[in-house]
C-alpha cells in the first residue's frame, strides 16, 4: 500500500467510525448501521466501537477444546508423500474421542512434528495402528517411540500392525528389528531417565486377509481391519465403531472390494488419492511408465477415488495422498468431481474435523511452531544409575575440565529444588 492510499484508507474509516457514531450502535443490533459494515471495520475501529467479547474462532487452536462426550476429532498430521517436503508430512491421522481415548493411525515421515503440534501429553499417545510398512506410513514410529519416552509416555508404546506373506514381511519382524536398531541409542539412556517408555514395542500383529474382524476392543471402541491391494500382500485399512460413529481409515490401496462393502456409509472415510498421473510426470519427474503404473495400479487415480466415494456414500469424503498446492488442486478437484459430488475434504497437513451425529465440521489448525513438551501424567520414576553404561577410560580420559564452569549450575539447581547433587 502506498503512503497515499493509507491516508486515504485511514480517512475513511475515520469517517466511517464518525458515521457509525453517529447513527447508532457499532454492533448493528440496533440503530440504523448494519452489522455487517461495523464488523468489517471493528478491527481498526476506535476503541469505543470494537467489540470485547471473544467471538467464536474459524480456526482450531491446539489445546484449548474440550470434546463432547460424544464427539470425534480427526486432525491430518501428515497427507503427502514418501519423499519428504516442508508443508506435508507422510500420512498420520489423530483420532481423539469424547470418551478420551486417542488412536494414531500411521505414522508417516515427519509426522511426529504434527503431532507434538498438538500439544498431547505423551501418555495418550500409546496407540498406534500401521496400514503398512511403507516409510511414508511409519517412517517416523522412532521420533514418537523415543521422543514420546523423553516427554512423558511412561509407558511402552502400542501397536498394532498386518502380518505379511512370510515372517519377514510382518510388523513385528519390522519393529523388532526396528528396536534393535536403536541399540545404541537405548543404551546410552539407560541410568539417566526414567525407563519406562523405552521397552520394546507392544506388538500386536493380526491376520492382513482377515475380513472385518475386530482386532482391537477395549473402552467401548472396536478397531476392525480389512484387506487392501497395495505392492505386496499385507497392507490394510482400519474401521472405527465407537458411540454409533463410525470412521473408517483406508491405507494405500487399489480400489477393493472389501472397502467398498464395509465403508458403506461411514461418517467420516479417508481413502488415498493419489497425485494425478500427469503431474506424476510434469512435477513429480516419473517416466509415463512409472506414472501410470504407480498412479493407477499401485495406488488410487483421483476419478477411482470418487468412484468409490459414490459407492460408499460417507457424511464425509476425505483424499489424501497427493501434494496439494495452488497449481494441483484444482485438477485433483476436478478429476474427483468427475465421478463423485458428495461432500469432500482435499486434505492437507493439520485440518480438523469435528465428527457428531449432527454435524461435521472442518477447519485448519494454528499451530504454534514454539511448542515444549506438555506436562507428564506422572511423575518421573527415578532411574536406577548403577544401570548407566560407562565410557572406556581411553574416552573418559579425554574430558576437558570444566567443573568450574558447570558448578554454578550444580549450586543453582541443588538450592532452587533442595538437592545435593554432585559432578560425576
Ligand atoms: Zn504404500
Ligand atoms: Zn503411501
Amino acid at each position: 500500500m502506498t503512503a497515499n492510499s493509507k491516508v486515504l484508507t485511514v480517512t475513511f474509516m475515520a469517517l466511517v467510525a464518525v458515521m457509525l457514531y453517529l447513527w447508532g450502535h457499532s454492533d448493528g443490533r440496533e440503530g440504523t448501521a448494519s452489522g455487517l459494515i461495523s464488523e468489517s471495520f471493528a478491527a481498526e475501529s476506535p476503541p469505543e466501537l470494537s467489540p470485547v467479547k471473544a467471538r467464536e474462532r474459524d480456526f482450531y487452536a491446539p489445546n484449548s477444546e474440550d470434546l463432547a462426550p460424544d464427539e470425534m476429532r480427526l486432525i491430518a498430521c501428515g497427507t503427502g508423500m514418501p519423499t519428504a517436503r516442508p508443508k506435508q508430512a507422510a500420512s498420520c491421522w489423530l483420532l481423539e474421542l469424547g470418551n478420551g481415548d486417542k488412536f494414531l493411525f500411521d505414522l508417516g515421515t515427519g509426522s511426529a512434528e504434527r503431532i507434538a503440534a498438538m500439544q498431547i501429553p505423551y501418555n495418550f499417545l500409546d496407540k498406534v495402528f500401521l496400514s503398512h510398512l511403507h516409510t511414508d506410513h511409519f517412517g517416523d514410529l522412532d521420533a514418537l517411540f523415543v521422543g514420546g519416552a523423553l516427554a512423558g509416555r511412561q509407558k511402552p508404546l502400542r501397536v498394532w500392525g498386518p502380518s505379511g506373506d512370510t515372517p519377514e514381511r510382518g510388523t513385528k519382524y519390522a519393529l523388532d528389528h526396528l528396536y534393535q536398531a536403536l541399540t545404541w541409542d537405548l543404551d546410552g539412556r539407560r541410568g539417566i531417565i526414567d525407563p519406562r517408555g523405552f521397552q520394546p514395542f507392544e506388538v500386536t500383529e493380526f491376520d492382513y486377509k482377515g475380513v472385518n474382524e475386530a482386532i482391537y476392543q477395549e473402552n467401548g471402541v472396536t478397531i476392525r481391519s480389512i484387506p487392501a491391494i497395495h505392492s505386496l500382500d499385507g497392507p490394510v485399512s482400519f474401521i472405527v465403531e465407537w458411540n454409533d460413529l463410525k470412521f473408517v481409515f483406508g491405507g494405500d490401496t487399489y480400489p477393493n472390494k472389501w472397502y467398498a462393502k464395509y465403508a458403506m456409509d461411514a461418517d467420516l472415510a479417508i481413502h488415498e488419492c493419489f497425485i494425478a498421473v500427469p503431474e506424476l510426470i510434469v512435477k513429480f519427474k516419473f517416466t509415463p511408465q512409472s506414472a501410470l503404473a504407480v498412479g493407477t495400479q499401485i495406488h488410487t487415480a483421483p476419478e477411482a477415488f470418487g468412484k468409490m466415494m459414490s459407492i460408499i456414500k460417507p457424511r464425509m469424503a476425505v483424499a489424501y495422498h497427493f501434494f496439494k498446492d495452488f497449481d494441483t488442486t484444482a485438477s485433483i478437484n476436478d478429476r474427483i468431481r468427475s465421478t463423485y459430488d458428495g461432500p469432500l475434504s482435499l486434505s492437507e497437513d493439520y485440518m480438523v474435523w469435528n465428527i457428531t451425529k449432527d454435524d461435521i465440521r472442518v477447519r485448519m489448525a494454528i499451530i504454534d511452531e514454539d511448542v515444549w513438551p506438555p506436562p507428564a501424567t506422572e511423575k518421573p520414576l527415578m532411574p536406577d544409575p548403577n544401570l548407566r553404561i560407562p565410557y572406556s577410560a581411553m574416552i573418559a580420559g579425554g574430558k576437558y575440565d570444566m567443573k568450574d564452569v558447570i558448578q554454578p549450575t550444580y549450586d543453582e539447581i541443588n538450592k532452587e529444588y533442595g538437592l545435593n547433587q554432585t559432578q560425576e
